[in-house]
C-alpha cells in the first residue's frame, strides 16, 4: 500500500508566485529557472511511480520521504518495505548519454553538446542507506538489510559504464527494471525472519517532517511584492475586471464566471490560509461588501469569530 504520496504543493506554490511577481523583480530569473528544475524533477519521479506502483499490493510504499536524522535533514524519493527489507529507490532525470566510470568513480552526463560531472548517485544512495541504517537503530526499530537503487526516469537516456557494468547494473535502471530488480533482490532475502512492513511503514510516516518551505521565505519575497488582481484563464493577463455578474479580460475580450477562484487559491498558497472580506475586495479588485460574501460563499467555509474565509 502506498501510505505516503508525494504531493506538488511546493510546485503549485511555484507557479502562484511567479505569476504575481513582476518579471523585473531581481529574484525573477533565478525563481523560474529552479521552478522549472523542480517541475521536471517531479515529472520524474511520476514518471517511476508509475512503475513502482506494481509493488503496491505487497509492499509498503512512502514517497517523497523526510526525516531527520542526528539533526540533519534526509529525504528519499521512495521507500519499498517489504517483509524482508527495505528498498530506497532513487530517482534521475537526465537526458543524453550517462556515464559511470567504476576505475575514477566519477559519474558525468553528455547532453550532446557538453559532458557535465555531478556528484555520484551510488555514492549518494549508500550515504542514505547508512543514515536510515542508523535512523532505524536509534528508534529501536526492526533492522532489516536496506537496498538502494537508482531509477533513470527517462527511457531514451543512454547507460554507459566505464568499468564493470555488473556492479553498475546492480543499481542502477531505466525505471520500468527497477520493479523485477526489487523483486528478485526480495526473493533473495524471502529466508529473513518476516517483519510486519505496514507497522514499520507507519512508525516511520509518523516520524516524517512535512517540509513546506514556502518559495517566499526562501527568496525572500514580502507580501507587497505579490501582484493582486485576477487571472485571464485565456491569454493570463492580471487585471480582469468584474462587469454584470462575470469576469471580463480587458485584453482579450475572454468572460469567466469563475477566475476568482484562481486568484484565491493564490492568495491562500502566497499570503496566508484565510482571507477577510475587505483582504479579498483589495484582492480581486471588488468595491461591493455583497458581491464579494456572495463570491466567497458559494466555496469557502465561514469562521465567524474570526471573520474569516477559508478552503474546505
Ligand atoms: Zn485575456
Amino acid at each position: 500500500m502506498i501510505i505516503k504520496k508525494r504531493n506538488k504543493t511546493e510546485l503549485d506554490q511555484y507557479e502562484a508566485l511567479l505569476s504575481r511577481i513582476r518579471p523585473d523583480h531581481p529574484k525573477f530569473r533565478e525563481m523560474e529557472g529552479d521552478f522549472a528544475r523542480r517541475n521536471k524533477g517531479y515529472i520524474g519521479e511520476r514518471q517511476v511511480d508509475y512503475y513502482l506502483d506494481e509493488l503496491a499490493a505487497e509492499m509498503t510504499i512512502l514517497q517523497d520521504l523526510n526525516l531527520s536524522v542526528d539533526g540533519k535533514n534526509m529525504q528519499i524519493d521512495n521507500l519499498l518495505i517489504s517483509p524482508h527489507a527495505a528498498y530506497i529507490v532513487e530517482v534521475k532525470n537526465y537526458s543524453g548519454t550517462i556515464l559511470f566510470d567504476t576505475f575514477l568513480q566519477q559519474f558525468t552526463r553528455d547532453d550532446g553538446s557538453q559532458e557535465t560531472g555531478f556528484r555520484h548517485p551510488i555514492q549518494q544512495a549508500e550515504l542514505q542507506k547508512q543514515r536510515l541504517q542508523a535512523w532505524l537503530q536509534e528508534k529501536n526499530l526492526p533492522l532489516i538489510p536496506i537496498y538502494c537503487f537508482i531509477a533513470i526516469s527517462n527511457p531514451s537516456t543512454i547507460i554507459k559504464v566505464e568499468g564493470e557494468k555488473e556492479h553498475i547494473a546492480k543499481v542502477v535502471a531505466h525505471a520500468a527494471y527497477i520493479p523485477g530488480k526489487i523483486m528478485h533482490q526480495d526473493n533473495a532475502v524471502a529466508k529473513n525472519t518476516p517483519i510486519q512492513h505496514q507497522k514499520l511503514g507507519a512508525k516511520i510516516l509518523g516520524a516524517c517532517k512535512q517540509t513546506y518551505h514556502l518559495p517566499m521565505t526562501r527568496y525572500g519575497i514580502q507580501a507587497k511584492d505579490i501582484l493582486p488582481g485576477v487571472h485571464c484563464p485565456a491569454c493570463k493577463y492580471l487585471g480582469m475586471q468584474r462587469i454584470y455578474g462575470t469576469w471580463l479580460c480587458p485584453k482579450c475580450k475572454v468572460k469567466s464566471k469563475a477566475a476568482h477562484k484562481r486568484a484565491l487559491l493564490d492568495y491562500f498558497y502566497l499570503i496566508k490560509p484565510s482571507i477577510s472580506n475587505r483582504e479579498c475586495r483589495k484582492f480581486l479588485g471588488i468595491s461591493s461588501k455583497n458581491i464579494t460574501t456572495k463570491l466567497l460563499q458559494n466555496y469557502l467555509i465561514y469562521d465567524k469569530k474570526k471573520r474569516r474565509w477559508r478552503k474546505h
